[in-house]
C-alpha cells in the first residue's frame, strides 16, 4: 500500500477502498521497517499525521474532493512549520520551532495532506550529498555505501524508499533535480517565483525556489497545482496565472521541439550516464519529439558564477542567527562581540562556515566589481543563451549529472570536487527557468536522471514532455532493493 503513488492513492481514497488512516499507518510501518538503514528523516510527526488522516477520513466521508486529501507527504527540513521543529540539519537552529507555517505548508493542508514528518538535507541546504546534515548522513535507499545527493536528499530518498508518497524539497543550485536523479525519483523546480517563498529558510534568495519529489510526473503536477501561485507573503512571487498542470498531462509531444545543448555532452561525463541520457532523448524523439542542436555557450562558467552569487547571498541571509533571535547561544562568552563569534563558530558546520567566508570577501569592498558585479553580469549572459536557445525549441534536454550517486565519505575532502558536479543544473536557477528531472535509465544498478528544461512559467511543457515519456518507459516503477 505503501507504493502507491498520489493519483492511485486518491482514486482508492475517494472511491472508499482505502482509508487515509490506512495508508498513514501504512507508510509509517514502512517507515518502521526501513528508516533505519535509510535515515531519511529529522524527525516524524506520527501522532499529528494520524489525527491529520482521520480528519482526512471524515472529510472524504462528506463529499470534500481536496486534491490531497489524506495523502502522506514529507518536508525538507527548511520548510517552516508552526509548532514542529525547522532546523535546516544545523546545530544552529536545532531547537528552532516556527511559530508560523511557510506557505506551502499552509497550502498542503488546506489540500488535506497528510504531514509525515521533516526531511535531512546538507545544512543550509548547502551540499550535494547530505554528508553536511549536522544530524546524520542519508543514505542511497538504491546502494546503502553510497549518497542520496543533496540538498534534498531526505526527501528524495524517502520517496524512493515509500516513506512517503511524495515530498517537498527546495533548489537552489540543482537541490531537487541532482538528489531525484540519484534516487530514481522525479523532481521539478519550478520557475523562479511561480512558488512561494514565505517561511522557506533563505539560503540564497534569488536562486531558492520550493519543488515537489514524486514518483511520477503526474504526482508532480498535482502538487504543483497545490503549491503554486502568487503570495502577498512573498513580494518575488510571480503575478502570472497558475495554469492546471494536470491538463498539460492530456498534451501530446508530437511536432514540439526538443533542443540539445552541444556543450552538455562534452567531457567529464561519465559514459554510462551519457548513453542513458542519449537513449533517453532517442525515446522522445520516437514519440514524436523534432531534436534540434542548441548553444548555451557560458557553460563552463556557470559554477564559478553560481559559487559567487550563492555565497554572497548566504553571507548575508545567514547574518540574522545570531543568538539572540533564533536557536543556538553559546555558553562561553563574557562580552556580546564574543557570544555572536562563539555562537556562529560553535552553531554552524565546516561547509556553511565556508561560504560564508567566500560570500564575505566577494561582498567586500576592492573585491566586490571584481567577483561579484561581474558574476551578476555573466548571469545575464546565461539567461540570454537560454532566451536565444529557446528560440528554437520549446524543451532543452540535457543530462542531470556528470556520474551517478557516488559512495559516502568520497567527495568529503574536495568541496571544488563537489561543487564541480553541479555544472549541468545551476544555470537553471541562475536564469530562473524551471527544470526537471525524471529516471531514464541505470549506471551499475544505479538510476540515471534526464534534465529537461523549460522556458519561465513553462512548466507545462516539461509536464506534458516528462509524462509521455514515462507513459511509454518504466524506470521510474523501479523498486529500490530494500
Ligand atoms: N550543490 C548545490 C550547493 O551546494 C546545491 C544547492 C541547492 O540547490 N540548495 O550549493
Amino acid at each position: 500500500m505503501h507504493r502507491t503513488s498520489i493519483t492511485q492513492a486518491r482514486e482508492l481514497l475517494q472511491q472508499k477502498k482505502l482509508s487515509s488512516v490506512q495508508l498513514t499507518e501504512a507508510v509509517f510501518a514502512r517507515i518502521d521497517q526501513v528508516e533505519e538503514q535509510v535515515q531519511a528523516f529529522v524527525h516524524l510527526t506520527r501522532e499529528k499525521a494520524m489525527q491529520q488522516a482521520r480528519e482526512a477520513d471524515a472529510r472524504i466521508a462528506a463529499g470534500d474532493e481536496a486534491p490531497l486529501l489524506g495523502i502522506p507527504i514529507a518536508l525538507k527540513d527548511l520548510i517552516c512549520t508552526e509548532g514542529s521543529r525547522t532546523t535546516c540539519a544545523s546545530k544552529i537552529l536545532d531547537q528552532f520551532v516556527p511559530p508560523y507555517n511557510s506557505t506551502v505548508v499552509e497550502k498542503l493542508i488546506q489540500a488535506g495532506a497528510v504531514i509525515v514528518g521533516k526531511t535531512n538535507m546538507d545544512e543550509f541546504a548547502m551540499g550535494s550529498s547530505n554528508e553536511n546534515s549536522h544530524h546524520h548522513p542519508t543514505k542511497n535507499p538504491w546502494a546503502l555505501d553510497r549518497v542520496p545527493g543533496g540538498s534534498s536528499g531526505g526527501s528524495s530518498a524517502a520517496v524512493a524508499a515509500h516513506e512517503c508518497v511524495a515530498s517537498l524539497g527546495s533548489d537552489t543550485g540543482g537541490s531537487i533535480r541532482q538528489p531525484a536523479s540519484f534516487c530514481g525519483v522525479t523532481g521539478l523546480k519550478p520557475t523562479y517565483g511561480r512558488v512561494s517563498r514565505f517561511g522557506l529558510v533563505a539560503f540564497a534568495s534569488s536562486l531558492d525556489q520550493i519543488g515537489p519529489l514524486t514518483k511520477t510526473v503526474a504526482d508532480s503536477a498535482t502538487l504543483m497545482n497545490v503549491i503554486g501561485g502568487k503570495d502577498p507573503r512573498d513580494s518575488t512571487s510571480a503575478n502570472v496565472a497558475l495554469p492546471d498542470f494536470t491538463q498539460a498531462l492530456q498534451k501530446d509531444v508530437q511536432g514540439m521541439k526538443l533542443g540539445i545543448p552541444k556543450e552538455y555532452f562534452t567531457g567529464g561525463i561519465d559514459p554510462k550516464v551519457e548513453k542513458a541520457v542519449q537513449e533517453g532523448i532517442r525515446t522522445l524523439e520516437s514519440l514524436g519529439m523534432k531534436t534540434v542542436e542548441v548553444s548555451l555557450p557560458h557553460l563552463d562558467y556557470a559554477v564559478a558564477t553560481y559559487y559567487i552569487i550563492a555565497c554572497a547571498e548566504a553571507s548575508t541571509n545567514l547574518s540574522r542567527y545570531d543568538g539572540v533571535r533564533y536557536g543556538y547561544r553559546t555558553e562561553k562568552s563574557d562580552n556580546l562581540v564574543n557570544m555572536y563569534e562563539n555562537t556562529r563558530e560553535e552553531g554552524f558546520g565546516e561547509e556553511v562556515k565556508r561560504r560564508i567566508i567566500l560570500g564575505t570577501f566577494v561582498l567586500s569592498s576592492g573585491y566586490y566589481d571584481a567577483y561579484y558585479l561581474k558574476a551578476q553580469k555573466v548571469r545575464t549572459l546565461i539567461k540570454q543563451d537560454f532566451d536565444n536557445a529557446f528560440e528554437q525549441c520549446d524543451v532543452i534536454a540535457s543530462p542531470v549529472t556528470p556520474y551517478p550517486a557516488f559512495k559516502l565519505g568520497e567527495k568529503l575532502s574536495d568541496p571544488l570536487q563537489m561543487y564541480l558536479a553541479d555544472i549541468y543544473t545551476i544555470s537553471a536557477n541562475l536564469a530562473g527557468i524551471p527544470g526537471m528531472s525524471i529516471p531514464c535509465g541505470f549506471a551499475e544498478g544505479l538510476p540515471v536522471g534526464l534534465q529537461l528544461m523549460a522556458k519561465h512559467f513553462d512548466e507545462a511543457s516539461l509536464i506534458t514532455t516528462g509524462h509521455k515519456f514515462q507513459q511509454n518507459t518504466d524506470f521510474h516503477t523501479k523498486e529500490v532493493p530494500l
